[in-house]
């Protein structure tokens, strides 16, 4: 399989519905400043043609890899996508979500980059009470402890502030 479909019969049936399965590359990339990497990429709808643009419209499912935002473990986890896209020979430039096709290969990679990105979390935990880094010494608190007196941090005026834009995080 690969993330390239072969529309010529859609552009010579218009409006049939051509049902299909794919899969897709993609690079890794960073985003908002953490890696993020899709693996196990499945691409299952259907394509309609409708004079020179193709439409498509399927689910994506795949795997998304990335690191935990409070103690930078590595996160996985599953991620499923809508994708519908339309694919013209000359996509209208104002348009988001139209793509460009050549000849009969439509290429779903970038679209269906697009529409997973969308789906990301805001942040990734390792899991929803993930207790983090020590901010003094660095050490993950999930797997071990450290002697940094925690009295210091309730004595500092600015852990409250941090506590409250922290909390303010999780809504
Ligand atoms: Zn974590
Ligand atoms: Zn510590």
């Amino acid at each position: 399989m690969a993330s390239t479909l072969n529309v010529s019969r859609a552009l010579k049936s218009p409006g049939e519905a051509f049902p299909f399965e794919a899969d897709a590359r993609i690079e890794e990339m960073e985003v908002l400043g953490d890696p993020v990497r899709f693996a196990d990429i499945a691409v299952k709808g259907e394509f309609v043609g409708a004079g020179e643009t193709v439409s498509v419209d399927a689910i994506v499912t795949a795997t998304v890899h990335s690191r935990c935002a409070r103690c930078l473990e590595a996160v996985s986890l599953p991620i499923a996508a809508e994708l519908q896209a339309e694919f013209a020979r000359q996509p209208d430039p104002d348009d988001p979500d139209q793509y460009a096709f050549e000849g009969y290969a439509v290429d779903l990679a970038e679209a269906v980059k697009d529409a997973l990105v969308l789906q990301l979390p805001i942040r990734f935990l390792c899991k929803e009470d993930c207790k983090g880094l020590c901010p003094k010494c660095g050490v993950n608190l999930n797997t071990g402890s450290c002697t940094c007196r925690k009295g210091d941090d309730e004595r500092n005026p600015f852990s409250v502030l941090r506590s409250i834009v922290e909390n303010d995080e999780e809504v």
